[in-house]
């Protein structure tokens, strides 16, 4: 078993690596979604397609936004007694769950 200190590394890292994950995924997406420039040299078939493409895109964009979001909030909140307690139900979260998604506040149940 880890203690409470050794838990509290661990998902301080995993949380700085998820954070630099989405940041970089971010950036990625931005650039993805960038306005289609209404060029003659694509097919009308592409250009739709870049257009559904852009949807998604922009979609995943902003699910990474808020999980970016959520994991700053957790990185902030990482001191406070409460942290790894569901915010409805106030039961511990499991380790694994905060590992898996660190942005969550919620346990398995009240999430779904
Ligand atoms: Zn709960």
């Amino acid at each position: 078993m880890m203690n409470k200190k050794e838990q509290k590394i661990k998902i301080e890292n995993k949380i700085l690596l998820e954070i630099k994950k989405v940041k970089k995924l971010i950036i990625e997406l931005k650039e993805l979604t960038s306005p289609i420039e209404p060029d003659c040299a694509i097919g009308r078939i592409s250009r739709m397609d870049a257009i559904n493409n852009k949807t998604i895109n922009e979609d995943a964009l902003r699910k990474a936004k808020i999980k970016l979001k959520g994991l700053e909030l957790a990185q902030e909140n990482m001191n406070d007694a409460d942290f790894g307690k569901c915010a409805r139900c106030h039961n511990e979260i499991p380790l694994g769950r905060i590992l898996l998604m660190p942005h969550s506040r919620f346990c398995v149940h009240c999430a779904s």
